[in-house]
């Protein structure tokens, strides 16, 4: 039985993208190896925490931690335990999931087992680890990062998008319901958006431009682009794709987990 490190596991709305509002049990994988400059869960990104922090689903309920890693049964235990009349599905997010491929396998195999959907949300960054886990998923939102979200060195970008882009076909080829999701920054190029709705043009996917939010350490900083701004890169995305839509971080404007 695979065991792994997970920073926290709990039961809240989702609040990125085209299911935005629909209740999930959130498994977030421990570590990510990218950088990007606005990640709203750096704490998500030691690969090994010491204990994982499982947040009951109701007031009355309390918190918990348990020692890492985790067996991937205790896992699926505290899934059942989370379950809600009005879960929609399970979300494997980070951190980044794929980091832990074979560990998250495991754990999709036995929920599609128990007849629950899988969505996973991935920086795209390895086509073979998404390819070794998206048998089990029904759902994959992909990130593709811009250059000046500063996730790798300028000399690995080409690399890193490359392998988001592969995923989305892989994802799109097996029939995921497949959401590839832009953070877009104040001065974003009409070009670059152009330049990937271009590429993602032969795939069936909801595209997603999120304006970003911005973290606390950076509230100075003037990156949120205009609604002007938002109009031109939909009404660019919408040249190259049917299905386009904007959308903050709503768990924010919510204030929620
Ligand atoms: S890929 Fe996600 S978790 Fe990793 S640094 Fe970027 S925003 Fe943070």
């Amino acid at each position: 039985m695979e065991k792994g490190y997970i920073t926290e596991l709990f039961s809240s709305f989702q609040g990125e993208g085209p299911y935005a509002g629909r209740r999930q049990i959130f498994i977030r994988f421990a570590g990510c190896h990218l950088s990007c400059f606005y990640c709203d869960t750096a704490y998500a990104r030691d690969p090994k925490p010491g204990f994982c922090t499982v947040f009951g689903s109701e007031a009355s309920s309390k918190n918990r931690s348990i020692e890492n890693p985790l067996p991937s049964s205790l896992v699926i235990d505290i899934v059942k335990g989370l379950k809600t009349l009005d879960l929609h599905s399970i979300s494997y997010t980070g951190g980044e999931p794929l980091l832990s491929a074979s560990f998250v396998k495991e754990i999709a195999k036995e929920a599609k087992s128990m007849h629950l959907k899988n969505f996973i949300e991935t920086n795209g960054y390895s086509a073979s680890a998404f390819a070794s886990i998206a048998d089990y998923f029904d759902f994959a939102s992909i990130d593709i990062k811009l250059r000046n979200h500063r996730a790798v060195a300028e000399n690995e970008y080409d690399n890193l998008y490359r392998n988001a882009m592969d995923c989305i076909k892989i994802s799109a080829d097996k029939g995921l319901e497949t959401i590839v999701k832009v953070v877009v920054l104040k001065n974003t190029s009409v070009k670059e958006i152009e330049t990937i709705c271009s590429d993602l043009a032969d795939f069936n996917v909801k595209f997603v431009l999120q304006p970003v939010t911005v973290p606390p350490h950076l509230q100075h900083a003037d990156v949120v682009p205009g609604v002007e701004e938002l109009f031109a890169l939909s009404e660019t995305a919408g040249r190259f794709l049917q299905d386009v839509m904007v959308l903050p971080q709503v768990h924010k404007i919510m204030r929620i987990r």
